[in-house]
């Protein structure tokens, strides 16, 4: 798969592979933001912590952001507003604020060097009909006592209609920021980390969760799931809460950097910011973005993504990269216990694209909820929070249109015209197969249905990955699981 211009600062770390059965009292899975935030504030406490990752570290969504520390995250607020009330409004924006600043306390305290960078954030649009929005963002804002400016001496395009901006805000490189995080991790003597090892089930027990990993089994008293989407629907149900969005990204080396960071307010979102590392300037650049069942022809969105960041640079990407997030309907992260009946189970995801800011926050609510301490953010995160009207809309137009969307256009045009002869899905033996030929003609059959949910896989010709254009698992040509949430892989023999 392609990798993200952070993902070169990986290094040459690894870590031991879960081989025994053990006993904890907190599991934390998913080494990402969320679960590393997590195990940080855990660290030289009185409880033990095992935290199990999937994959090799630093390949999760983190990783593949565009790495932006900032309270001003579209028009976010009004989305807010309108589903809830200011009040719900004024804790999200203080949740984002002591987000940055815990960040900042982490890079500081432990001399994490992550290129942590001042820069000012600005929303913009290029559409007229987006006016009225912005009045009312800066509505908000005022009630919130935020400081913003109405331009910006740094984006200067005939175009844009409307500009919000804010300053104090940071961009970082999130894979540097998580390897300084779990340096220090795994410094204590409390908390044990474990890579190549995906939990595939949960099962509860008398007084304990017990987790399967890699054949071996973790006894919990407390199980943390940071692995973005869980990789099961009960408890909590999070598919029907949740829907996922996919964005493009390119980083291009150029002459200078300009300390500002934005993104529009309208969709398809455009995402950009500059980042400078030891040597090189970039001009990092997101476009494309929509829900994963939509823009399934990924040679052509990867295609526009680096002809647009050409075009603004006149130099060709140096890399180029995909990412997902999960999407709430009501725009508010979940983040708290995961169902009324498993009180020690607990979930962070659902950041809309934000997770720099709720990732780390989140760690410090799930932290002080596993103590049974009170946290301020606790009841407006809680992810068994109830339904209303408008997130009942946004369910039905978001989460079900989306993977009724994804289904039927699977079932009807099985074979798209951008598949070429690369690909191409049929059945043999009455079970629907996807064979790949790779460029020496080998084929590479597999089962083209996703183990998570049953949904019917797309082909990915940029990654060679089969792709589920429902929950966001992906599986490279020989079947094996690259991406969750699915927890089994796609090979033919194992399907049967
Ligand atoms: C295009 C794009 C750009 C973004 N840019 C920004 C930005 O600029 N600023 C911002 O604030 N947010 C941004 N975000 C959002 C942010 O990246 C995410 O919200 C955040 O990284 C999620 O963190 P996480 O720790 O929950 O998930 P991840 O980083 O995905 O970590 C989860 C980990 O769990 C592991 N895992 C999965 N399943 C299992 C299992 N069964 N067992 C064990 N481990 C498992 C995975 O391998 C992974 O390492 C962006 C998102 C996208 C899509």
């Amino acid at each position: 798969m392609e990798k993200s211009i952070w993902q070169k600062d990986r290094g040459q770390i690894n870590f031991d592979i879960l081989s025994d059965k053990m006993s904890t009292d907190v599991l934390i899975i998913g080494g990402g933001i969320t679960g590393l935030s997590t195990a940080y504030n855990f660290i030289n406490k009185k409880y033990n912590v095992v935290l199990l990752e999937a994959d090799k570290f630093f390949t999760g969504t983190t990783c593949k952001s565009t790495g932006k520390l900032t309270y001003l995250q579209d028009l976010k607020y009004q989305d807010i507003y309108n589903v809830y009330d200011f009040e719900t409004v004024k804790l999200y924006y203080e949740a984002q604020k002591d987000g940055i600043r815990l960040a900042k306390k982490i890079i500081k305290d432990n001399n994490i060097d992550c290129d942590l960078t001042k820069t000012e954030s600005v929303t913009f649009t290029k559409d007229n009909k987006e006016i009225k929005k912005f009045d009312k963002e800066k509505e908000i804002l005022d009630l919130l006592g935020v400081k913003y400016y109405n331009s910006s001496s740094n984006i200067k395009d005939d175009g844009i209609k409307q500009v919000i901006l804010v300053k104090n805000t940071y961009v970082f490189n999130p894979v540097k920021y998580l390897k300084g995080l779990l340096k220090v991790i795994k410094n204590s003597d409390n908390i044990k980390v474990y890579e190549n090892s995906r939990v595939t089930k949960i099962k509860k027990e008398d007084k304990y969760y017990v987790a399967y990993a890699n054949q071996c089994e973790v006894k919990a008293k407390k199980i943390v799931v940071a692995c973005s989407y869980p990789f099961f629907t009960i408890p909590g149900f999070i598919p029907f809460k949740t829907y996922i969005e996919k964005s493009y990204i390119t980083a291009t080396k150029v002459d200078e950097s300009k300390d500002i960071c934005g993104i529009t307010s309208n969709y398809p979102t455009v995402s950009f910011r500059y980042h400078s590392d030891k040597n090189d300037n970039y001009f990092i650049y997101l476009n494309n973005s929509s829900k994963i069942c939509d823009k399934l022809n990924y040679k052509k969105n990867y295609d526009e993504c680096v002809k647009k960041a050409k075009d603004i640079t006149g130099k060709i990407p140096n890399y180029k990269w995909t990412n997902m997030d999960v999407m709430t309907n009501d725009f508010m992260p979940l983040i708290g216990r995961i169902s009324e009946d498993d009180k020690n189970v607990f979930i962070a995801t659902g950041y809309n694209t934000w997770g720099m800011t709720n990732g780390t926050i989140a760690g410090k609510i799930l932290y002080d909820l596993i103590r049974n301490s009170k946290n301020k953010y606790e009841k407006v995160f809680d992810p068994t929070r109830s339904m209303n009207i408008i997130k009942f809309k946004n369910f039905l137009t978001n989460t079900v249109l989306s993977n009724t969307k994804a289904y039927t256009f699977n079932l009807i045009k099985k074979n798209p015209s951008w598949y070429k002869n690369r690909a191409c899905v049929t059945k043999v033996d009455g079970k629907r197969v996807g064979i790949y030929f790779d460029k020496k003609g080998n084929k590479h059959m597999v089962s083209n249905i996703c183990p998570h949910l049953k949904c019917f896989l797309t082909f990915n010709e940029v990654d060679k990955t089969w792709d589920c254009p429902c929950h966001g698992s992906r599986f490279d040509v020989d079947g094996n699981v690259v991406k969750g949430p699915s927890c089994y892989n796609i090979k033919i023999d194992e399907t049967k």
